[in-house]
């Protein structure tokens, strides 16, 4: 059996991609520091707690998963974004966002590349619309996002060779828990947000593409914008 490693598993865009993968026939270990609390309640499902934030924590995981010869997928979806002007935002911010967002993504492949080139895998790299624009009150939030989708495209030249694809998926504003302490929210209506399956959805279309065709890179978007600033 397959096994993919989702972080970020415990809600939201994470735990959609955790439920459709394990719909496909995947065994998958789901990542996230709260993630014994909320399991998916499925018997092929395992819930490995961690911070990975937190760079022992994260450290500490690896030969655990590299234990796992069946790990076919990885999907780097844990992360969290802090919305405001730069020089409010305090320096452990800063280092918590880098290394959840961005550390955490690239320590994970270069510890799972071995099993992933041996099984011809694929890792999808959850990064943002923020990755390809640039927005006031957002550098921290995108440079990290960036800096992912950066590392995907290029490690997808890396290997290729190997049968490995690597792809980022650039979403637009999806209804999660990640804008609960920011400022603003999603839209109430359908067509100015998405929603979390949707993003599963993309990740079912690409690995339903023929073998020998590798999509490296998916923007998703609403079809109209809109966004809600809270009261
Ligand atoms: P969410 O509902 O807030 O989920 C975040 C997930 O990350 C949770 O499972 C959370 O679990 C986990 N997580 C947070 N901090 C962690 C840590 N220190 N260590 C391990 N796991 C941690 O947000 P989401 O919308 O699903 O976001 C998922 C990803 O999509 C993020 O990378 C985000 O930047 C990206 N994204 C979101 C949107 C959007 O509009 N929602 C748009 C574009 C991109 P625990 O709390 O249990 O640790």
């Amino acid at each position: 059996m397959a096994t993919a490693v989702v972080t970020g598993a415990s809600r939201g865009i994470g735990e959609a991609i955790s439920q459709k993968l394990l719909e496909l026939g995947y065994d998958v270990i789901g990542i996230s520091r709260t993630i014994d609390e909320n399991p998916l309640k499925h018997p092929n499902f395992r819930a490995l707690a961690c911070d990975l934030s937190d760079e022992g924590m994260l450290a500490s995981i690896l030969t655990l998963l590299q234990a796992d010869p069946s790990i076919s997928i990885l999907c780097n979806v844990a992360g969290f974004g802090v919305f405001e002007p730069h020089e409010e935002i305090d320096p452990q911010t800063i280092s918590k966002m880098v290394t959840l967002n961005l550390t955490a993504p690239m320590t994970l492949s270069n510890a799972l590349l071995r099993a992933l080139k041996f099984n011809e895998g694929i890792i999808f790299n959850i990064t943002s619309i923020e990755a390809t624009r640039h927005s006031k009150f957002s550098a921290l939030y995108s440079a990290t996002k960036a800096g992912l989708r950066a590392f995907s495209l290029s490690l997808f030249e890396e290997v290729r060779k190997s049968g490995v694809n690597v792809v980022s998926i650039n979403p637009d504003m999806t209804a999660t828990s990640f804008f609960d302490d920011l400022r603003f929210e999603t839209s109430q209506e359908p067509d100015k947000r998405l929603e979390a399956e949707d993003i599963a959805d993309a990740i079912e279309n690409i690995l339903q593409m023929r073998k020998g065709v590798a999509i490296t890179e998916l923007t998703i978007r609403s079809q109209k914008f809109g966004i809600e600033k809270k009261k």
